[in-house]
């Protein structure tokens, strides 16, 4: 076998390991392989659905939440006491939305609007309870989400359902068409109420930082550190936020190869090769 001849036939095998081949009937259909993009938030989903530690990270977020609504509700307060919270992985878990498209090798938006239509979300642990505490307690409750306006029904009745407060249309702001970020939503709140405190699972539930890039994110981070615990109550999601936006340089548009890239080329790592730590992507505080 010649050289050329050789090197061709190799390549083709490559190509055929790069390739499903389904056959139909007798007519057989080549679909260029899928990347594992989607596949990758496997842990994330698993971590999330299956581990305690999420679940006592929710609980402690809610406990310092009613503790610090206490001491709020010991002082007097001039204006309507309101508290903001993001919907999605702060009150709602929709990690059975995420779970199916990690199972399926699919990714955001595929799916979405089938699943918050459904209005199958169960709440979060913790929420239920501290929600309806700050209800009883005449809190003004604002739900403040960046699901589409024509979401507004299904959301509604998916908090309703499960027995969440104040699930109404003046209580549930989301993203109108001049909407950027929750600032304006945000700032319409706290024009008339003294919102005590804010929930969220990304920085931009709190406040919008100067720059959405992984070092601005933590500078952010730093510049609030002690806000959290008191007014911001951070909750966890590892499936995705502007923290994965943020590997991407916020360009959800490219590929998914240069995504699975971009993943990796963050990672600081401990080389065995020459005993140190390589490629520090994180300013340390
Ligand atoms: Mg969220």
């Amino acid at each position: 076998m010649n050289k050329l001849k050789k090197m061709t036939m190799e390549a083709g095998a490559a190509t055929l390991m790069m390739l499903s081949v389904f056959s139909f009937g007798g007519a057989t259909t080549v679909t260029a392989a899928k990347s594992d993009i989607g596949n990758q938030n496997t842990m994330a989903v698993a971590w999330y659905q299956t581990s305690a530690e999420c679940k006592a990270l929710y609980l402690q977020g809610y406990n310092v939440a009613r503790q610090n609504l206490d001491q709020s509700l010991a002082q007097p307060s001039a204006q309507p006491r309101a508290i903001i919270l993001d919907i999605d992985e702060t009150v709602l878990d929709n990690s059975p939305y995420q779970a199916y498209n990690a199972l399926h090798d699919e990714q955001f938006p595929n799916h979405w609007n089938a699943w918050v239509n459904a209005a199958e979300a169960k709440p979060v642990p913790g929420a239920k309870d501290f929600l309806n505490y700050a209800n009883q307690n005449g809190v003004q409750i604002y739900y403040v989400s960046d699901r589409a306006a024509n979401q507004l029904k299904a959301t509604k009745k998916n908090l309703a359902d499960q027995g969440l407060p104040q699930a109404t249309d003046d209580h549930i702001m989301l993203k109108g068409k001049n909407d950027k970020t929750k600032e304006s939503r945000r700032q319409a709140i706290e024009q008339n109420n003294n919102v005590i405190m804010f929930f969220g699972d990304s920085l931009t539930d709190f406040n919008d930082p100067q720059s959405a890039s992984v070092k601005g994110r933590y500078n952010d981070v730093m510049k609030n550190a002690n806000q959290f615990g008191s007014k911001y109550i951070i909750l966890p999601c590892p499936m995705y936020g502007g923290w994965e936006g943020a590997l991407y340089g916020n360009d959800y548009s490219i590929s998914d190869a240069k995504k699975s890239q971009a993943r990796k080329s963050h990672l600081t790592y401990f080389n065995p090769k020459n005993n140190k730590v390589e490629n520090k992507t994180v300013t340390e505080p």
